[in-house]
């Protein structure tokens, strides 16, 4: 067998080996404060990967479509990140972790008023309030399109998630209040966080997901499209930040067992990228105390050491 096709039948085994290990596994629970939420199936669960080749593998419900959520931030912060640059990010956002939930008012109150992390909510207002565009529908357009650059498909708004989300989002409204009130937010409030509601509310796969890691992983190229989407001088910085605040308050975990940047949404979904090589996801609503799908993680745990993905490891 040539190293490719061996590469390759290794890949698909970790994909399925994390599957299998990942079903039969219990607790967590669907996020509920977004009511759409509360309604996906509990026991779905896709796992996918897909190289910097373009190649992809999946098990299980991997073609479901879930609600984007707090993984949509990535795309927004690598479209901002394109616009002005990795250190207006820092100066005008940050791009430390914070220690606190990802909707913690707390962290920004201890800041004052600046939101230190663009992965969490407070942050990732800030950054839709920077995306360039001459009004809400032009910023909103380019974010959908950033999405769907990354996943190589046309991603679409979910009516039904939307509706949920922006009849529900009162403590997003008061974040974005406050960030505005420091000077955090730069455009109108209420327009930033109808945007950030919107840029969450779009429907993607397990394989969508791993499609945008690999992008990633790829330096900026889609794998599939052979699009360059973003440059790859802004890949490592969105990595950085993915490393330190990806898995909100599990962050540290994560790099301690999985050892790779990643981001996890409240939807179920969880995204690893392994730089230079590929990305895997995991999808199962059930989430743990810090807001991580229960089952995605374990997949994405289980693949990372098959395929000894660590970055920290040395062997
Ligand atoms: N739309 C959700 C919120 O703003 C996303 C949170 C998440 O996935 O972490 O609360």
């Amino acid at each position: 067998m040539s190293t490719k096709a061996s590469q390759s039948t290794t890949l698909k085994a970790a994909v399925e080996t994390a599957y299998e290990h990942a079903k039969p596994l219990g607790g967590g629970k669907n996020a509920d404060y977004i009511p759409y939420l509360a309604s996906v199936p509990s026991d779905l669960l896709g796992v996918a990967a897909v190289t910097r080749e373009g190649e992809v593998h999946q098990a299980g419900d991997s073609q479901y479509a879930f609600a984007i959520e707090s993984i949509s931030k990535v795309p927004t912060l690598a479209l901002v990140m394109e616009a002005i640059g990795p250190e207006k990010v820092r100066a005008q956002i940050g791009v430390d972790p914070t220690g606190l939930p990802f909707d913690s008012v707390m962290a920004l109150e201890l800041h004052r008023g600046k939101p230190v992390s663009p992965l969490v909510n407070a942050g990732a207002i800030a950054t839709a309030s920077l995306v360039p565009g001459a009004n809400a529908e032009a910023r909103w357009k380019a974010i959908l399109d950033m999405q769907s650059r990354l996943a190589g498909r046309q991603i679409e708004l979910s009516d039904e998630v939307n509706q949920s989300e922006q009849t529900t989002n009162f403590h997003n409204r008061a974040i974005a209040w406050l960030l505005y009130s420091a000077g955090s937010c730069y455009s109108d409030p209420m327009e930033a966080v109808d945007i950030y509601t919107r840029q969450c509310s779009t429907l993607v796969t397990a394989v969508d997901l791993a499609t945008m890691g690999a992008t990633l992983a790829a330096g900026g190229v889609n794998p599939t499209t052979g699009e360059r989407v973003v440059s790859a001088e802004v890949v490592p910085h969105i990595l950085a930040e993915m490393m330190m605040e990806g898995l909100y308050t599990g962050s540290g975990t994560f790099a301690y067992e999985v050892g790779l940047p990643g981001k996890s949404g409240v939807g179920g979904g969880v995204l690893a990228v392994s730089p230079g090589r590929l990305a895997l996801s995991g999808f199962s609503p059930p989430l743990d105390g810090d807001g991580n799908s229960v089952r995605g993680l374990a997949a994405l745990r289980s693949a990372s050491v098959s395929l000894r993905l660590d970055l920290f490891g040395t062997a």
